[in-house]
């Protein structure tokens, strides 16, 4: 089934909303294995919705609508596709109870625009509205399948995910469904990644394989339409197996959790610890911790030392160390090393992450933008410190410190 899904109203057109209806609806349809090739948004005008209507119904088995199901004058949804079928509208009675009880049990007047919302175009079938008065319809004439949603989105949601997907599931039988799986991977770049798979994203068409990034992270989507999960499974676990044998090393989990979170799931199964020292990061690592629930318990804490000063009253290492011309100073192996080993120490935990560089915009120490050291002191073990040189902008080279220190870790 191909689908087309039509917003309603003229304050999506001035930009006063976004429509995050359409996206919503969108991802939910994929689920269903329908494709949405079309997002179309009209104003409120009778005319042009019904020019929507008949542009939509060239390209689209399904037309979904959301919004015009109020009460006042500019919802015309219902009147404009009942116009354009030629069928008459009646009234949902079970909506009008509902209607004229809510306004009785609250002691107001019921002006007579409220009986719109319980609008029913002749032969649909009512869509139950949860959350609020406007009654929704789907219908199926000759081929095409309308389903009209309100706008609101507290109304539109419980609407769609439950009467108006109920309905379409009814009417496309024994259909495929969209299964995916996101396959995560840290230290390797967007680019590197699908040029390591460049041919099985060619060759293959099911699974899909789609791959995109987020800063500091990227991901593989696949994805294929199947009738049972158990086929979907099957499906899914050979192209994951072919992408794992050119890339696996950097594959850390098969469902969508950042890398914190792969983290701190290896230490919860060892029972192990960790604290940070921080410097150009300036507490980034430690957030991206804490804001996974339950990080305590694998997670002390950790300490910004962002000028010398601080890390030597805080971390104890020498000014020596830090300044003066022949010292390796504070953007050094030796003091990403110093940082880890002493926040190790002082916290008496398993590991100790430092990281130490410059995040820009203008060099430091005479080392160049992107420089950056991370020190992984673990207790009985000599301490690792890496070395990258990132690039970005300031924010981007912060964050992908943060990240590229999880990566290591976790390896
Ligand atoms: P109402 O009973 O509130 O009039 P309605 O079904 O007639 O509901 P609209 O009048 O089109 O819906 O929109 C009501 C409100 O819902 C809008 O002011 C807007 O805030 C929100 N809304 C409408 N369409 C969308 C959309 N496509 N995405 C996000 N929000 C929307
Ligand atoms: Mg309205």
């Amino acid at each position: 089934m191909r689908a087309e899904i039509i917003a309603v109203g003229t304050e999506l057109l001035l930009g006063q909303t976004v429509n995050t209806n359409a996206t919503y609806i969108s991802a939910g349809l994929a689920e269903l294995g329908i494709d949405v090739y079309f997002q179309t948004v009209v104003g409120d005008n009778a005319a042009r919705i019904v020019q929507a209507i008949e542009i939509a119904r060239q390209r689209a088995d399904l037309i979904v609508f959301t919004g015009g199901l109020g009460p006042t004058q500019d919802d015309l949804t219902k009147d404009a596709l009942a116009g354009y079928l030629n069928r008459g509208i009646h009234i949902h009675e079970p909506s009008m109870v509902k209607i004229e009880a809510l306004f009785s049990s609250r002691g107001i007047h019921m002006v007579e625009s409220n009986r719109r919302q319980a609008n029913q175009i002749e032969d649909s079938d009512p869509l139950e509205n949860s959350a609020g008065l406007a009654v929704g319809n789907a219908l199926l004439e000759s081929g095409m399948h309308y389903v009209l949603l309100p706008g609101p989105p507290r109304e539109m949601k419980p609407m769609f995910d439950g009467p108006a997907k109920a309905w379409l599931r009814s009417v496309m039988g024994e259909q495929q469904t969209l299964f995916s799986r996101l396959l995560k991977f840290a230290g390797i770049g967007e680019s590197s990644l699908e040029q390591a798979i460049i041919d099985l994203i060619d060759s293959q068409s099911d699974p899909t394989i789609a791959p995109y990034a987020k800063e500091g992270e990227v991901a593989i989507r696949l994805s294929t339409k199947a009738v049972s999960l158990d086929e979907a499974v099957a499906r899914l676990d050979i192209a994951q197996q072919q992408i794992k044998q050119r890339v696996g090393q950097y594959l850390f989990a098969t469902e969508d959790i950042p890398l914190e979170e792969a983290v701190l799931r290896l230490l919860r199964v060892t029972g192990r610890r960790f604290a940070t020292a921080e410097s150009l990061t300036g507490g980034m690592l430690a957030e991206l911790v804490t804001s996974l629930p339950g990080s305590s318990g694998e997670f002390v804490g950790g300490v910004v030392t962002y000028t010398n000063d601080m890390k030597h009253k805080l971390l104890g290492i020498p000014l020596a160390q830090l300044e003066g011309t022949d010292a390796p100073g504070a953007i050094s192996e030796s003091t990403a090393a110093m940082m880890a080993e002493r926040v190790r120490e002082l916290t008496d935990c398993d590991f100790g992450l430092s990281l130490t560089g410059v995040a820009g915009p203008s060099e430091a120490e005479g080392k160049p933008v992107g420089t950056v050291f991370f020190g992984i002191a673990e207790r009985g073990k000599p301490t690792v410190v890496h070395k990258a040189m990132l690039s970005g902008n300031r924010d981007i080279i912060r964050l992908r410190s943060a990240k590229a220190i999880l990566y290591r870790f976790w390896r």
